[in-house]
């Protein structure tokens, strides 16, 4: 059983977007717990999240991957972004709590110069003081393309994170396939071994989810540019490989693409085929 469903707008509420999953055929979704460039969040109607759990619990949804903002930047070397971003962070999580058992996903961070090392920490430091035994929520770490000075680049970042948190159970990783292949791991000749590189330096029981979309560059070009599915540089037969790869098919896939929603409709149907040829 494999899950598949695209990112959402929460404007129109939380029972919406699920409503709105099953018109495109789809069993998972992400949302923007906030504007996704920053700014308020919207308040939380108690009946609506409950609604909206009921509904994805009765048509046996996969976890929600819920997506932290781009704005959020726990490592900057700029104090005051760096409070915003943990203001948001710890806000977040306690809105989460109204969606039990799910994933918030968030990239790690920029260092915006001060290094990776110092990034770490200061990362660890904001995760530390909300990443406690009570969450109800799963937090992952995106892997990323490694872009200016992006933390989490490599698995190797991600480990670093991940060993120094406290509350270990409570995360995981979600593996975007652009941002990977940007980063510079083969997922088109040597997905098996790209898999075996996580097993061996982050573990496959953090792997969660899955960010399936195409890039529109070459591996290594860390860039992060998505594309649409078998219209970029990882191509149809890659994505097709990574929908039915054993270690990954059971993960909730979220598309990422430049698409409307007749193309995410379109994209969820094609990745509902490939999963059930496997
Ligand atoms: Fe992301
Ligand atoms: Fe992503
Ligand atoms: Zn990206």
């Amino acid at each position: 059983m494999g899950y598949i469903g695209c990112h959402l707008s929460v404007s129109d509420g939380f029972e919406a977007m699920g409503k709105t999953m099953l018109s495109l055929g789809g069993n998972t979704f992400a949302f923007f717990t906030r504007n996704p460039r920053g700014g308020k969040s919207k308040e939380i109607v108690p009946e609506d999240a409950e609604a909206m759990n009921t509904l994805i619990k009765d048509s046996s949804f996969g976890p929600l991957v819920a997506h932290g903002s781009y704005t959020m930047n726990l490592c900057s070397a700029n104090e005051k972004t760096r409070e915003n971003g943990f203001d948001m962070l710890q806000k977040d999580i306690k809105r989460m709590e109204y969606f039990p058992g799910n994933y918030y996903n968030f990239h790690p961070g920029s260092h915006t110069g001060q290094g990776t090392e110092k990034g770490i920490e200061m990362i660890r430091d904001g995760l530390n003081q909300v990443i406690t035994p009570e969450i109800q929520t799963t937090v992952l770490l995106e892997t990323m393309a490694g872009k200016g000075s992006e933390v989490g680049g490599c698995f190797e970042e991600l480990r670093e994170i991940i060993d120094r948190v406290d509350c270990k159970e409570k995360i995981g990783v979600c593996f975007d396939t652009c941002h990977t292949w940007d980063g510079g791991y083969d997922l088109v000749n040597d997905l098996d071994g790209v898999l075996n590189r996580f097993d061996q330096i982050i573990g496959l029981e953090r792997l969660l989810a899955v960010h399936l979309n195409d890039s529109k560059n070459a591996c290594g070009s860390h860039k992060d540019r998505h594309e649409k599915l078998g219209q970029g540089m990882i191509g149809m037969d890659a994505m097709k490989r990574i929908v039915q790869h054993p270690v990954l098919s059971d993960l909730p896939f979220i598309l990422e693409t430049p698409n409307e929603m007749e193309g995410y409709r379109q994209e969820i149907a094609l990745v509902r085929q490939w999963m059930t040829e496997r």
